[in-house]
């Protein structure tokens, strides 16, 4: 019983996150995810994360908002992955310093759809507060104490661009306002060396660098905003506790109230940026749930002459077109590459009875199943079924009893070697087609 309703809700899951990604992006044009969270109204905190590729605490931060926080009462804009091409490349600015182009930019300048965008929402009349995500180097502190520790380095602290805002706001006094988020911060902080400080960058005054920012920009045009910094010399959990504890007060003035699907501590947290990624081709034709998986998948069924179309569970997540196939990036790291096959595709069916551990049930393709001791398709006539890395003929696999053990292991799509594929596909004189397929994950420890 509580593995059913498990299931349920997993697909339920799946199923609302990847409606609200609707990625769709073909490789190598990537743009940033844009997120409402709650319901619009005229007090909108805008987030943004990822305006440098290489600042993992920030995007990861904001893209755990985008997915784990639902928003109950007030409105929420999540951009997590503004520089989602360097993000994916580990580049502060594939471009540039895209932080430094708020005060102009040239018209050729390949960031410019990404900033126009940005900007577009920051003015929008409904944004009221500004939160922007960074990592940081060192930790930043008032006065010298050492080499790690001084009034140049910036991890680890709130920066506003000056103390008061002269527009009416009832954020404008942003001083008083990170001083609170400090506070907040420092009674939660791991260590008291990550106690973090108020930066003001007094930017009006003549600080050359940060006039050209995104804050400024705000700013600027009547929009309050803050800087959060999180530290270069944390692990990323950690530095995502920081941003989140910090995102988490600034909410809270602002008045916006969420519930979060984890605890708020760097093990939790570790726990979540580190779980599984789910990914569907052509629209749940092919399905994978990447929890450490192998360096390389083949055998991935495309059609022919089609530009790839998916969706992922994670505005990080991006599948990149290179010589031999796709590379599944999530934030800064390589999760997976998958070779492709290409194939015709039929939409014969879209979903099949199996029978798992004495039980029958209707499995909808493009999904996962956790079976404990054995799985066993049901013969449906035209229909072949390939459960990859159990024998070694193409020849029918429907009605027949398979455990873990009569599976190859070198053929899982997992690297402990308890998820595999099983795909369907419709004979035909001409060559069979690509129907779909589900994912079977044998529980640990169990292979009987
Ligand atoms: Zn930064």
């Amino acid at each position: 019983m509580e593995l059913d309703l498990n299931r349920g809700m997993y697909k339920l899951f799946k199923v609302l996150l990847i409606g609200v990604f609707c990625v769709n992006l073909y490789a190598n044009d990537l743009t940033y995810s844009f997120i409402k969270k709650g319901v619009d109204d005229n007090n909108t905190v805008l987030l943004i994360g990822g305006i440098q590729g290489d600042e993992p605490g920030g995007f990861l931060a904001a893209s755990l908002v985008a997915t784990e926080y639902n928003v109950t009462k007030g409105s929420l804009w999540v951009v997590p992955n503004l520089n989602f091409d360097s993000i994916i490349k580990n580049d502060r600015g594939a471009f540039g310093d895209m932080n430094r182009k708020f005060a102009s930019i040239s018209p050729d300048d390949p960031d410019i759809k990404s900033v126009n965008g940005i900007k577009k929402l920051l003015l929008d009349q409904n944004v009221s507060m500004v939160i922007h995500l960074h990592d940081g180097s060192g930790f930043y502190r008032p006065t010298y104490i050492n080499e790690m520790k001084n009034p140049r380095r910036w991890g680890n602290s709130a920066i506003i661009d000056q103390e008061k805002l002269e527009f009416p706001s009832p954020y404008s006094n942003l001083k008083a306002i990170a001083t609170q988020v400090i506070e907040k911060v420092n009674q939660n902080a791991i260590d008291d060396e990550h106690k973090y400080y108020l930066r003001n960058t007094n930017t009006a005054l003549g600080d050359k660098e940060m006039l050209k920012s995104l804050t400024y920009f705000a700013i600027t045009n009547a929009k309050p905003a803050f800087a959060n910094e999180a530290s270069k010399s944390l692990a990323s959990h950690e530095r995502v506790y920081y941003h989140l504890l910090a995102i988490e007060e600034y909410l809270k003035i602002a008045g916006i109230e969420f519930q979060r699907g984890f605890e708020l501590n760097p093990k939790s947290i570790k726990k979540e940026i580190e779980k599984e990624i789910e990914i569907v081709l052509f629209n749940n034709k092919f399905y994978l749930s990447l929890n450490n998986p192998r360096a390389k998948i083949g055998y991935v069924p495309i059609p022919k002459d089609t530009a790839l179309e998916y969706n992922c569970t994670s505005p990080l997540a991006a599948l990149i077109k290179d010589k031999n196939g796709y590379t599944v990036h999530y934030g800064n790291k390589i999760l997976t590459k998958l070779v492709p096959e290409f194939i015709d595709y039929s939409n014969l069916t879209s979903s099949i009875e199996i029978e798992v551990d004495d039980k029958k049930e209707q499995i909808e393709l493009g999904s996962k199943i956790e079976v404990s001791s054995y799985i066993k398709v049901l013969k449906k006539d035209k229909i072949r079924v390939n459960v990859i890395g159990y024998g070694s003929k193409p020849v029918d696999e429907s009605n027949i009893k398979i455990s873990k053990k009569d599976i190859k292991k070198s053929f899982s799509i997992d690297k402990k070697g308890n998820i595999f594929r099983v795909e369907l596909y419709e004979q035909s004189k001409d060559g069979d087609k690509f129907i779909g397929m589900f994912l079977v994950e044998f529980k640990d420890g169990k292979s009987s």
